[in-house]
């Protein structure tokens, strides 16, 4: 079975995929590599996070692997805050306070389209490649649902009236973002 490391130390994305990924397959989390340290976000976009996390870890631990970067991206807001998603509000990361600070900025705004954008950049021997998923929608004004994580609560994916967080994960799974990416990824590993 071909071992293939997923490098995220987000155990909610880890799931989100590894429900994906086929059976002849087999997911390791950082965890499972024993590599516990944080892999440091310098890149001043998506594309180079990825690039980043994914170098680090093929080349310290040996293992094909890949990374995503995301970043949520509001039209009013001239694309932020896209590669700054994560530390939108302060470096604590904190969903809350992020959502808190896009709302206010987005505040008596109409324009409220966004998007989500996940980057997976795949590292193996001779194989260095990208894989991009765009989820289209809006940022509504105030939160609704329990499930998912991030910005979940206030994106409505174009198409449906629900939020990322009000839908069931199957459904989010299937027209998000990372989903699509990660699906061009599976293709690609099974050709
Ligand atoms: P990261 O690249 O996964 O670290 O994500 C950057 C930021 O976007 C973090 O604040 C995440 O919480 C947020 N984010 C990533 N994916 C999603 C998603 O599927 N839904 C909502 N927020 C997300």
């Amino acid at each position: 079975m071909k071992k293939i490391v997923f490098a995220t130390h987000n155990p909610n994305k880890f799931e989100e995929i590894k429900a994906i990924v086929p059976k002849s397959i087999k997911l390791l989390s950082l965890d499972d590599i024993l590599c516990h340290e944080e892999i440091a976000e310098t890149a001043e976009t998506i594309e180079g996070n990825a690039k980043i996390k994914a170098d680090y870890v093929y080349y310290k631990y040996k293992f094909p692997c890949f990374a995503d970067d995301t970043g949520l991206e509001v039209e009013a807001l001239e694309g932020e805050p896209g590669v700054k998603s994560a530390r939108y509000a302060g470096s604590d990361k904190s969903s809350e306070a992020n959502i808190d600070k896009l709302l206010f900025n987005l505040k008596e705004q109409d324009h409220r389209e966004a998007q989500f954008k996940t980057v997976i950049h795949f590292m193996d021997k001779k194989i260095n490649k990208r894989f991009t998923g765009i989820c289209k929608g809006k940022i509504i004004e105030e939160r609704r649902g329990n499930g998912g994580f991030g910005y979940d609560p206030i994106f409505v994916p174009e198409g449906y009236k629900e939020t990322f967080a009000e839908l069931p994960a199957a459904t989010k799974n299937k027209i998000s973002h990372r989903g699509l990416a990660i699906k061009k990824l599976i293709e690609f590993l099974r050709a």
